[in-house]
C-alpha cells in the first residue's frame, strides 16, 4: 500500500464567527468577527480493494459537520463564562475598552478550554475531522484562515498524537 496525500479546498469550506482574546491589548479584546476558510490534507495509506484513502465526498461531509459547529457562533474561552441558566450564558471580560457583558443563548455559544486563536481554532478543527476519518490515515494537515492574508497551519500525525 503506498501513502498519498489528498487535498481538499472549496468555497463550501467558509464559515463565520465571532470571537474576543480578552487580554489582547488592541482590537481583539472586544467582540469581534471573522469569514474564515478551511483547506486540508489527508494523508494515508490507499485502501487495496477500494484505491482510495478516503472517498472525497466522505472528507467533505466530515469538515462541513465539524465547520457547522462553528459556524456563526460566538466562541470564547470558558473562564470567561460566570452564570448559566438552562438556555443561556452570560460572559463577561475586562477589555482596554470597558467590560463587555453579554447572555446568549447555549446553542449560539462555543466554550473552548483556550482563548479562541486561530490556532486554537485550526487545532480544534483538526482534531473533531481526525477522530472522524478511518483508521488508514495518517496525518491530517489544516490551513484555517482568519479573514484575509493571515491563516494557521496545524498537522495532526497519528504516530506522535495522543489519542483523540
Ligand atoms: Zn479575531
Amino acid at each position: 500500500m503506498n501513502e498519498t496525500r489528498l487535498i481538499m479546498s472549496g468555497d463550501k469550506f467558509n464559515f463565520d464567527y465571532m470571537h474576543v482574546i480578552p487580554d489582547h491589548r488592541g482590537g481583539c479584546s472586544s467582540a469581534h468577527g471573522h469569514s474564515s476558510t478551511i483547506a486540508l490534507t489527508v494523508t494515508g495509506l490507499v485502501d487495496e480493494e477500494r484505491h482510495w484513502v478516503v472517498d472525497f465526498g466522505e472528507i467533505k461531509r466530515v469538515v462541513l459537520n465539524v465547520i457547522n459547529e462553528l459556524d456563526h457562533r460566538f466562541i470564547v474561552c470558558k473562564n470567561y463564562m460566570y452564570a448559566q441558566t438552562e438556555g443561556s450564558y452570560q460572559v463577561r471580560w475586562r477589555s482596554i475598552y470597558g467590560t463587555f457583558d453579554l447572555v446568549a443563548p447555549k446553542e449560539r455559544v462555543v466554550l473552548l478550554d483556550t482563548d479562541p486563536t486561530v490556532e486554537a481554532l485550526s487545532a480544534w478543527v483538526v482534531h473533531h475531522v481526525v477522530e472522524q476519518l478511518p483508521e488508514n490515515v495518517r496525518s491530517v494537515n489544516v490551513i484555517m484562515n482568519e479573514g484575509v492574508g493571515k491563516a494557521a497551519e496545524v498537522v495532526w500525525d497519528m504516530s506522535t498524537a495522543e489519542d483523540v
